[in-house]
């Protein structure tokens, strides 16, 4: 799958679109969902141009991919569910239901999560 730059992270990481910071470094950004499903429920995407988690492992360089995996720490200990437990979760094409082609972490925390994931629409 071709990278769309008209996809709604690529806006938002161009400032075209205005979300809410929670963290960002060279490699990456951090914003809550604008439609949460935890207490704690924040995005994480790399600043570069991939797709989703396929694109990602197999373009990415080394310090894009530390950068990326440092800011999931990094942003947990800021929203303030490292101690407690969280969940990152990245949904890939369509079995995995990602619906915003740009790469992104959910960080889920702030509650008792539940199981890992639910049954099957059909
Ligand atoms: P996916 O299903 O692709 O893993 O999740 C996409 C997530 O992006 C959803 O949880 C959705 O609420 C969130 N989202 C979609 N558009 C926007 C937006 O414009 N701003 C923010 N902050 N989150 C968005």
């Amino acid at each position: 799958m071709t990278y769309d730059s008209n996809n709604i992270f690529a806006r938002i990481l161009r400032g075209e679109i205005p979300c809410g910071k929670v963290y960002e470094d060279e490699f990456a950004l951090a914003f809550h969902d604008i439609n949460p499903q935890a207490p704690v429920h924040i995005l994480v995407i790399p600043k570069g141009a991939y797709v989703s988690m396929n694109d990602f492992s197999a373009r990415a360089s080394e310090a894009e991919i530390a950068g990326l995996i440092r800011a999931l720490g990094k942003v947990a200990e800021m929203a303030g569910v490292a101690a407690d437990g969280w969940r990152a979760l990245s949904n890939v094409g369509a079995n995995g239901h990602q619906e915003v082609p740009h790469l992104h972490f959910h960080i889920f925390g702030g509650r008792r999560l539940g199981a890992m994931i639910g049954k099957a629409d059909h």
